[in-house]
Order: C-alpha cells, then structure tokens, then sequence
C-alpha cells in the first residue's frame, strides 16, 4: 500500500459556492486526510492516502464539481508526509490582497431550495429569502472580500441556532452559505401602499400584492437587483398605464411568466431559449411571438419578438404560485420592467424606491435585505444559423448584468491593471487584472446625472472586491462624454480611443484574437478622428502593433439639426434626397409631410445653407432614412426604434438585393449610400410593398460590405473580420453578414459574451491600455 500526499492550488470562482464542503466531501469519502482553506493564491488543499484514493480524488474534483463552481487553474503538486494526522479539516479563510478568488454572480433559485418553500413541512415554507450555497444573491449584497458574511448586507441578521448549526455543517448544503436565513432570523417581507403605510406583512404582503396586480394596479416590488414595475401583461389598460407614468411609450417591456408551459403559449422556443430561461442566469429571452396581440398589443407593439424570463427568486415563486390562484379568467403574465423612469438607473433602497417610484406604483413590495449595488435583469437573442457549417446557434446579449456580472472574460494574455470607462450611452466600465477583465452590469446613459452617480458607485465596489489598483485609465475620444471628463480626474496615465476602433479592440478581445484584422463596425454614432460622426467603418486594426487606420466608410450625410435627426429620422430621409437632387416629391408624397410641410421644408433651407448639420458616416442613420424614407416612423421614442420596425417588417420571402457598391476615394474606400438609398426611394414611388424594400435593402448591405471585406482581405492577406457594433443587435445583419464572408473566404469575429453595441467599449479600452503600459505608453 502506497501512501501519498499531494497539494492543490485551485482558483477562480470557488468561494461561496459550496467548494470547501465539496472538497470535504470528497476526502471523507475517499478516507483521505489533510485540510482546506481559502488562501490568497486561491483554494488550497493538503490530501493524503492511498494512492488508487487519491486518483479517484483528483477525477472527482473534476467530474463532481458544485453547480456555482468554476475552476480556472488548478495545480497539483508532491508533498512529504504528515505524520500523525487523522482527519480532514476545513480550516479558517485568510484574507489578503492580491486574491484569485472572484465572488460569483446572483444566481437563481436552485430545486432544492425551490422544494423547501413549497414543502408545508419545512421550516422554510413560504419564506422569501431562503437560498444554499448552489443559489441566492451574491455580487448584489457582497461589500468587498472575502467574501464573508461580515462583508455582505445580511451582516446585520445574525444566524439563529437552526441556521448557524446548518452553516457550521461541512455535510450541510446551508455550509458557510452566507445569505443562509430564515424565517425566524432572517429578513422579512412587507407590503405598504405608496405614501409607505404599511398594509400587510410577509405572506399576507404577497398575498396583498397580487390582488393588487389582478385588480390591474401596479406593484413595485423589491427583487434581487433593484426594483421591478410590475404589472398584468394580459391587461392593455394596466400596461398603458404603466408606461404613461413610466413614460416610455413604445420601447418593449419584458414579462415575467411562472413555467415553460405558459412560455410556449406566447412565443415560438427553441432549445437554446429555452436553455437559457431555465437555466441558473435567467436573463431575459427575446422569443419570437406566437401572436402579436397576445398577452396585450402594447406590451412589444414594434417588434415580432417579446422578452421572456422566468422566476428566479424565491419572491418571484412565491408571488406567482398565489398570483395563479387568482388566474383562472387569464394567463399569468406579468411585465416586469426596471422600476425607474427612462433613463434614469433602478431603484435600489425602499426609501429611494417610495420616493422615486410614488408616481408609478400603487403598492409596494419591500423588504430589509439591502442592495449594494444595482444590477439590472441581462437580456440575450439567439441567432439561429440556418447555413453555416458548424450549424451552431450562438447567443447575442442586449444586456450584460445580473446573473453574468462580475463573472470576467478572460484575455489572451496577462498584463498589467488598468482601468476603462466606455462611452457614454448603455455603458459599462471594465478593470483588468492579469488575463482577466471584469466588465461591469450595465449601467445605462451617462448624461442622466442619477445614473453617473451609480456609474461612480460601480467603479468603487468593483475596485473593492477585485482589489485592483489600475496603472492607467482609457476612455473615449469623445471631448464631452462625462467619461471623458472623469477620467481626467482621476490622475492616472491617461489613453483616449476612437470609439470604432475600440468596438474592434473589443470583438477582439472577446474572441482571444490577437494581431492584425479587418474591423467593420456598424454603429449608430461615435466620436470620429476627423471630428465628424463615425458609424460605418472598415478600419486595419492591429492589437499587437498597436496602429489603425481607417479603410472605408459609408458615404458621410449631413445630418440636419444634428441631434434632432437622431430623433426625426425623416430628416435624414430629406438628407439623403436632397444629396439625390430630389428637392421636392414627384408623385407620391414623403411620408413626413402629413406631419406638417413646414418642418420639412426648414430642413431644406438649413441643407442649402449647410447650417447646423454635422456629416455622419453612420450605418444606423441610414437605417434610420429608410425607415423614415417608408413612413415607418416619424418621431422615435426610444434608441434604434426605426432599425427595429425596419427589421420587424422584411418580408422574407424575397431575395432581391440591391447593390451597395464602393468607391474609391483618394486611398480611401466610400460604401456608395446614395445609390443604395435610391433604390430603396424609387421602389417606394413605384409602391413596392415596403416588407420588400426593407428586406432589398437588408440583403443589399449585407452583399456589399461581404463583397467588400473579401475584396480588402485579398489587398491586405488578412482573413479575420471583426464585427461590432450596435447595428450588429439586428438579428438579419447578425446571422447572414457573417455566413457571407464565410462565404467569401474570410473568417469573422463575432461578440458572444458582451453586447455588440456600446455595452463592450470597455472591454476594448481596457485591451488597448493594457498594451499601451504594457509598451511603455
Ligand atoms: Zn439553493
Ligand atoms: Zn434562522
Ligand atoms: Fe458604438
């Protein structure tokens, strides 16, 4: 018999997530001695026995490893013997800087713990915060590491006999769970109405809440990471309601539904949908719909699709489990939406949320658990890819934040710390450390002062439990963005980045790609190098290097009233027309004129006149001036609007494209917009149906920059393309421009864990400033 001892040294996230009992588990079954703590470097274990034990030890730390735990390293290496040592002991933390542990993100409630608050029996029955060391709330309640109960906002409960002995338990699932709670120790739950009555608590508070919510009234309720509106989604008055005091208009709402089968009642799911809506991260799923009108027409009234999520708190069950027992005259859908007024960020505390939400809410639902830090519900689509070879469908996130954040994308290669701020709408900032980046939840627009507040509070608590100290920072070349001037504050070396170039840096990164590449960023506005609006770019990016140049562009417009045709997209339609020589209609009137002629024809003198009306390379205004140019929209409500009714209504039967050929222009290459757009105009005067044009003109652009890239990718030898951007979110560009250049020879890149639009600027920021120290600046 053969004895041996060996050590481990184990990170990435394998604190809070049931690893220590895990490995005691382990070594009690397999008769081994020794210990395990939680060490700077990482999970440090000492096993020792028999040699056949300690191989079935080491298969099992792979094959057997808790639901929540991911390793990342894990190094083995020969000890000598200890002598005299009888058992395995999970020794005490240490807590020093420099760490490799990372708290994991929230995750949603797992089956067990479903099973104890639907169990009359159990002493967790109906109790809202019940989670283990496989579920519950982790990023949004921790303060800093390690990650300890001291350090997280359930300090001020303390453990009551039953749950202390659970959490002393190496053989509890509730082992070192630090949200463990329960009814008798734990937080608790009440309802009040909007001037902060209290009306009913804990069981009686849900109870309370859902007659509100079947009466068609508005509840706010507390949940994980903010506060949700919530709503009857079957009821067009309840949901109208909400968005005139929410003023959001048109902008899509996402609903909560309690099960797979009421999902599939709603909306067409495939399997990665629906492994994504029942999995542990629960974001919100854009599904297609089954019927438009259905749960009511207002709740997605622009698009084919509707965002779905299921319940991932044990609030959530609690409220639909007594919510369906009210349902027998409807299907329980309810909206839940940020509970916030548009553009500013969620609400957090009970008091801000009475305060900020007594307008929008009729009751609300509260309790004493803090927040620390806001975390909004993360949205993905998935791309279904029809023709490509791998067949293999791939997942776009809208938003990256709960159940995703602080969990890092890993780089390429370790380099020094650094700090990086993004740009200023849906942004999001991103530390380093070593071959890691830690992109933060979504934050929302930066010109609300309220949202550059909790911009400020991220940037603190991911410093906290990251334990970082960034060498420099990066931000946007953009001379006005708020980031750009806070990052002038903050005295570190200080690295600027052209906003398209960074959407490559970040496509980049995400892929581990590193040299030089084709970068197409597709985009709706960003700060250029020759001071006008980029958007439709083909840039040589070099990462290594560390040089770019600009290859092409889309043909600049003016845009006339600057930021107001970002809102009248009919402005830019007159743009485009007016460029075309088209001052006036022939024949068939614009679409635009029913609203007034006199706008329109003030947008004429100022294109005359050049007055107040910046050239804009951009590939969403031209979107927005065939949306405009088919009288889809007039005014938008919300960011994209008129790409989004564009996609939605493509006919896809036809397969028509039109032609979007490229100049050339001095050493530069120009997308020939105009001739684009005059297809799309002379269609549209003929009457062609405008689900053809739109889908023309899809085809078009998606034929021509593929015909293009292949054709500078023959120039240059470079076969990687990089894709970013936010057009990149329109899911015909997103699934048959990369299946063209394929097509073509070359290989594209594409985001699959952050967003495509503004939400992974950081992320390229942060790769860039890393080079740059790393180059001596
Ligand atoms: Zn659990
Ligand atoms: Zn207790
Ligand atoms: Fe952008």
């Amino acid at each position: 018999m053969t004895i041996k001892r060996y050590q481990y040294t184990i990170t990435g996230v394998v604190q809070g997530v049931g690893f220590r009992p895990f490995i005691y588990r382990l070594a009690v079954e397999h008769n081994l001695t020794g210990l395990v703590y939680n060490a700077a470097s990482g999970v440090h274990i000492e096993v020792q026995g028999e040699a056949a034990s300690l191989v079935a030890f080491d298969e099992d730390i792979v094959s057997q490893l808790p639901p929540l735990a991911k390793v990342v390293s894990c190094l083995r290496e020969d000890m000598a013997l200890a002598s005299c040592e009888k058992s395995f002991v999970i020794e005490k933390s240490f807590s020093r800087a420099g760490h490799s542990v990372f708290i994991s993100p929230d995750v949603a409630i797992c089956s067990q713990c479903l099973s104890d608050i639907t169990s009359p029996e159990n002493r967790r029955y109906q109790y809202s915060f019940t989670n283990c060391t496989n579920c519950g709330p982790r990023y949004t309640i921790t303060r800093s590491i390690p990650y300890d109960r001291p350090k997280t906002s359930m300090a001020c409960f303390p453990l009551c006999p039953a749950c202390q002995k659970e959490y002393d338990d190496p053989l509890d699932r509730r082992f070192h769970a630090q949200p463990n709670a329960c009814p008798g120790c734990g937080p608790e739950l009440w309802a009040t109405d909007k001037q902060g009555q209290d009306l009913a608590k804990n069981d009686k508070a849900i109870q309370y809440t859902v007659q509100c919510l079947h009466e068609g009234k508005t509840a706010a309720v507390k949940g994980l990471g903010g506060f949700h509106l919530v709503c009857d989604a079957t009821s067009e008055t309840a949901v109208s309601a909400l968005r005139r005091a929410k003023q959001r208009k048109a902008k899509p709402l996402a609903v909560m539904i309690p099960d797979m089968e009421t999902a599939h009642k709603i909306a067409h799911i495939n399997k990665a949908e629906e492994h994504w809506l029942t999995g542990n991260k629960r974001p919100i799923v854009l599904c297609e719909k089954k019927n438009s009108d259905f749960p009511a027409p207002c709740v997605a009234p622009d698009t084919g699709t509707i965002g779905l999520m299921l319940p991932y708190t044990p609030l959530h069950f609690l409220l639909f489990s007594h919510y369906q027992a009210l349902c027998e005259d409807r299907l329980p859908v309810l909206v839940m939406t940020s509970g916030n007024f548009s553009s500013e960020p969620i609400s957090l505390g009970n008091r801000e949320a009475l305060e900020r939400l007594h307008s929008l809410a009729d009751v609300f639902l509260l309790h004493n658990r803090d927040i620390l830090i806001r975390c909004d519900d993360s949205v993905v689509q998935i791309l279904e890819k029809k023709s490509s070879p791998e067949k293999k469908d791939t997942t776009q996130f809208l938003r990256r934040a709960r159940g995703f954040t602080p969990a890092p994308v890993f780089l390429s290669q370790k380099g020094p710390s650094v700090l990086a701020l993004g740009a200023e709408l849906k942004s999001t900032m991103c530390f380093t450390k070593e071959d890691k980046a830690f992109v933060s939840q979504h934050i929302g627009d930066l010109e609300n002062l309220e949202t550059f507040g909790f911009y400020k509070e991220i940037k603190s608590h991911l410093q906290d439990i990251l334990q970082v100290n960034p060498v420099a920072v990066v931000c946007d070349k953009h001379p006005d963005y708020m980031s750009t001037a806070y990052a002038g504050e903050l005295g570190l070396a200080l690295y600027k980045l052209q906003h398209h170039v960074a959407h490559t840096y970040a496509v980049m990164a995400e892929n581990k790609f590193d040299g030089a590449c084709i970068g197409v960023s597709l985009d709706g506005t960003g700060y250029g190098e020759d001071n006008t609006l980029w958007g439709g770019e083909v840039l040589l990016v070099d990462n290594e290097a560390l040089t770019h140049s600009r290859m092409a562009q889309f043909l600049a417009i003016p845009l006339p009233g600057g930021e107001a045709a970002i809102r009248e997209p009919w402005r830019i339609a007159q743009s485009f027309l007016h460029r075309l020589g088209h001052l006036e209609p022939e024949g068939r009137p614009w679409p635009w004129l029913e609203h007034g002629a006199e706008a329109s024809s003030l947008v004429t003198q100022a294109l005359k006149r050049d007055i107040n009306a910046p050239l804009s390379s951009s590939c969403g205004r031209l979107f927005d001036a065939v949306s405009a140019m088919l009288g889809l929209v007039h005014e938008i409500s919300y960011e994209a609007q008129a790409a989004v009714l564009l996609e939605a209504i493509q006919d896809k039967a036809e397969t028509y494209a039109y032609t979007f050929p490229v100049l050339e222009q001095g050493d530069m290459f120009v997308f020939n917009s105009l001739e684009l757009f005059t297809q799309v105009y002379e269609d549209w005067k003929k009457g062609v149906h405008a689900g053809v044009i739109s889908r023309r003109f899809h085809l078009g652009l998606i034929q021509g920059l593929a015909r293009a890239v292949c054709r500078f990718s023959g120039q240059t030898g470079i076969k990687h393309t990089g894709l970013s951007g936010g057009v990149m979110l329109n899911k015909t560009i997103a699934t048959l421009l990369p299946e063209a250049i394929v097509r073509a020879g070359g290989i594209p890149l594409t985001h699959s864990l952050l967003p495509p639009g503004d939400g992974s600027i950081s992320l390229g920021q942060a790769l860039y400033g890393m080079r740059k120290v790393q180059a001596g600046g």
